[in-house]
């Protein structure tokens, strides 16, 4: 028999792995805090609650992807918040990311109440959440990622357990800051092969091909060049986890010295206005330095 599934925060990354549940045959009950989340989910299959603690007592193992570490502690321990529907035997799954200090917290106030978590995080963008080809770091008991492995199995291909709780956050943010470096490395390959007059179509062929290839190179290229700036991955919530980033750190006395650039450069585009816009918009910041016109 297949879990019933609660799933909250039907958001770009949310929408497309509920409706992955729902295809793999999972009873899904959802919740959104608007609207049009939810319509989309119903269209797919999916039952509504009235609030996250109604999700849980519908359901054997909650997941949710929200926004920060307090839109977490809202839904899992507010009012009418997942704790308020606890019962035997529920798991609850958060795949945002979030710090991980927070997140054992908030495991540790769950487990007072008989609620097993496990954090989630998952990489991969919106295409990998729409193939169900994400990867996904997990921290948290065994028997607890056991028992949740063919779940995490439909959503994405690569499923690695990092530890205890608040593991998989550690991890994740070890991926945030690979990739938002690797994103400043693409932007100034990119602004250096414009401004010396070279095809950076040519540029992304040739490089894509060779030891400097990246998925930021083959994803995020080719929109930064057709000024395709709408979010697969919003700045606004890479800088949130480049925060957690930080603080990580600076708690276990390590610098991250590109890091925090990446972060200073990432907030002259945010100053713009333009945080909702997608990660590759960090391309205006280095052309602005390069006094480089669109
Ligand atoms: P998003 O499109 O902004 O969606 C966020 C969702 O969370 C929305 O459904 C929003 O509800 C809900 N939410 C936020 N705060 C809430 C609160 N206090 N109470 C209830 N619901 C709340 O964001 P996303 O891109 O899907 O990202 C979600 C999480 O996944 C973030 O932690 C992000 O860092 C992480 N993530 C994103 C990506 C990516 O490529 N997009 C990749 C990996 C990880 P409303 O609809 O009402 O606004």
């Amino acid at each position: 028999m297949t879990d019933r599934i609660g799933f909250i925060g039907l958001g770009i990354m949310g929408r497309p792995m509920a409706r992955n549940l729902i295809k793999a045959g999972h009873q899904t009950t959802v919740w959104n805090r608007s609207r049009p989340g939810i319509e989309a989910l119903i269209a797919d299959g999916a039952e509504e609650a009235a609030n996250p603690a109604e999700v849980a007592r519908r359901s054997d193992l909650v997941i949710t992807i929200v926004g920060d570490s307090p839109d977490v502690e809202e839904v899992a321990l507010g009012p009418n918040g997942i704790i308020e529907g606890a019962h035997e035997g529920l798991v609850y799954i958060d795949m945002s990311t979030i710090s991980p200090e927070v997140t054992r917290r908030i495991s540790d106030r769950l487990s007072e109440a008989n609620v097993a978590m496990l954090d989630a995080p998952v990489s991969g963008g919106d295409q990998g959440a729409i193939q169900g080809t994400l990867s996904i770091m997990v921290g948290g008991k065994d028997a607890a990622f056991e028992r949740c492995r063919p779940v995490f199995e439909v959503l994405g291909k690569k499923v690695v357990h990092c530890g205890s709780s608040g593991s998989g956050q550690v991890v994740k943010l070890c991926n945030q800051v690979a990739v938002s470096l690797t994103n400043l490395a693409v932007c100034e390959a990119l602004t250096l092969c414009r401004k010396a007059g070279v095809d950076p179509e040519r540029m992304i062929e040739a490089v894509g091909a060779g030891a400097g290839s990246s998925w930021q190179l083959l994803n995020l290229a080719p929109k930064m060049l057709a000024r395709d700036f709408a979010p697969g991955f919003k700045i606004d919530h890479q800088q949130k986890d480049l925060r957690h980033a930080l603080a990580t750190a600076e708690a276990i006395d390590l610098p991250l010295t590109g890091t925090s650039l990446v972060h200073q450069l990432f907030a002259a585009v945010q100053a713009e206005g333009l945080g909702g816009e997608g990660t590759q918009a960090l391309v205006k910041a280095v052309e602005k330095l390069a006094a480089l016109k669109a």
